[in-house]
């Protein structure tokens, strides 16, 4: 595809741009001007922020943020309006926006052990952006569609629920092809050594992503592996050319320590202050409320909504905050949209005012929904729970749609108010130990072979006094 895009240069060079990348030195056909490419990426950094969120420690953010300017600067495209960020996201994750906006998700740098590894991520990063290997692959259509990112397409409410958001983003995660891959490992190998970097730490980056994918048992492969494929063997690839530079040339900063003391802290795993789930019951405990979806659903906890789907897939509940003052104001504004029809009424849940009633809708697709929206106003918030069907199968959901409903209530649990996250913390080992005694030692919510998978060794690996370690602290959900 790439080989037949650079031939097509040569006869549509007087179109929109055919370049010689600077990067990777090949003659590029896009569509998208530089000027379109930034462009695009500062339209998306907010929507990516706003959707996932951005771990909070502001020394965190700047360390990855400096580290990361660092190998920019010294790639081909320094000039990019470089961003780097953290993301508040538990999944072993990194990934790049045309235009230069990077992101790491607290979940890989948890597993990280150096700055070396971390700067392998983020120049295999940089390298997708300097290579411009989104843009290419992009269309004019899509990028029209990137403005639907936080837009809505079937304009009432309902919408909100159709993952327009989560389509738009997945424009941005395209999945990289075999040949970019290995152009972003080439490039990210370039931009370390640059920056001074041992080169031999990235291949083991590759190990530990691979120990991270076999340790979720196939099940949950790493999201980084599934954007960023790894077709070939990656590991062997990467080193042969490490193995054919000058020794002088590789660097020599790891940096494992002062890496290490950044990230004591990170929260580990799912953060149970941003709600979750025991069953189909539902805790928030920062909002203080509590609600349990129909037995059997599939549920999901978003940054800016809780779901539910059936298990036929055909009925959806969406637990979400309404920016109306009141309930009432809520169901007026709802039942005001075009092609919604029905009779809101006042109500209560729980003795909080309530507002909403049963409807139906006609989504611009002329898809009939039926279902029921009601509005209660909670703790100085206005929640939105909202259930529906395509017409003809609501009947069937319209019972446990209502209980599922009904059961928005306080939380008063004060084990579930007062949940705590698990986080990494270093321990300085007093004497040598093998990663088994120092599990046992130190104990922690995981297994053992988590403690292994994070601090990247194997199991029976044997550490020396005064090694820093990563322990896992935090007590099981209540
Ligand atoms: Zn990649």
């Amino acid at each position: 595809m790439r080989r037949a895009l650079a031939s097509l240069c040569a006869v549509a060079v007087w179109l929109a741009g055919c370049a010689t990348n600077p990067a990777t030195g090949e003659k590029q056909f896009s569509l998208i001007s530089e000027g379109q490419e930034i462009q695009m990426g500062l339209e998306a950094d907010p929507s990516i922020v706003g959707s996932m969120g951005l771990d909070p420690d502001s020394g965190r953010q700047r360390y990855v943020r400096e580290l990361g300017l660092r190998l920019a600067r010294v790639s081909e495209r320094p000039n990019l309006p470089w961003t780097f960020r953290v993301i508040d996201d538990p999944v072993v994750n990194a990934f790049a926006v045309p235009g230069g906006h990077i992101y790491v998700t607290r979940g890989i740098l948890a597993h990280l052990n150096s700055e070396a590894e971390l700067a392998s991520v983020l120049g295999h990063e940089i390298g997708h952006v300097t290579a411009r290997h989104s843009v290419t692959q992009m269309s004019r259509q899509q990028i029209a569609q990137l403005g639907l990112v936080v837009g809505t397409v079937l304009k009432p409410e309902l919408s909100r629920y159709a993952g327009i958001a989560a389509q738009g983003l997945g424009i941005l995660f395209l999945k990289y092809s075999r040949d970019d891959e290995s152009q972003a490992d080439r490039l990210g190998l370039r931009y370390i050594r640059r920056g001074g970097y041992d080169a031999h730490r990235m291949p083991e980056v590759f190990s530990l992503l691979e120990r991270v994918s076999q340790a979720s048992g196939g099940g949950r492969v790493p999201e980084w592996l599934a954007t960023h494929p790894n077709p070939g063997n990656r590991r062997g690839a990467i080193e042969q050319q490490i193995a054919a530079l000058p020794a002088e040339s590789l660097g020599t900063v790891v940096n494992r320590d002062p890496y290490l003391r950044r990230i004591d802290g990170v929260v580990f795993g799912d953060n149970p202050r941003d709600g979750f789930f025991k069953g189909t019951a539902f805790f928030q405990p920062d909002l203080r409320f509590r609600i349990t979806f129909p037995q059997g659903w599939a549920t999901q906890n978003q940054r800016q909504a809780v779901l539910g789907v059936s298990a036929q897939q055909d009925a959806l509940m969406q637990l979400s905050l309404s920016e109306q003052a009141t309930p009432e104001a809520a169901a007026q504004a709802f039942f005001a949209q075009q092609g919604v029809r029905g009779a809101p009424g006042r109500g209560s849940i729980h003795g909080f005012a309530a507002a909403g009633g049963a409807f139906s809708a006609l989504t611009e697709d002329s898809t009939a929904l039926a279902g029921k929206v009601v509005f209660v106003a909670y703790d100085g918030r206005i929640y939105q729970l909202l259930a529906y069907a395509p017409q003809p199968r609501w009947s069937a959901y319209a019972g446990v749609a209502d209980q599922a409903i009904a059961s928005f209530d306080r939380l008063t649990d004060a084990a579930i108010l007062a949940v705590q996250p698990w986080r990494v913390q270093l321990v300085s080992l007093p004497q040598a130990m093998t990663i088994e005694d120092f599990a046992r030692r130190y104990p922690a919510p995981v297994p053992p072979a988590t403690m292994a998978l994070v601090n990247n060794v194997d199991p029976g690996t044997r550490f020396g006094s005064g090694t820093l370690v990563k322990r896992i602290v935090g007590l099981p959900l209540p």
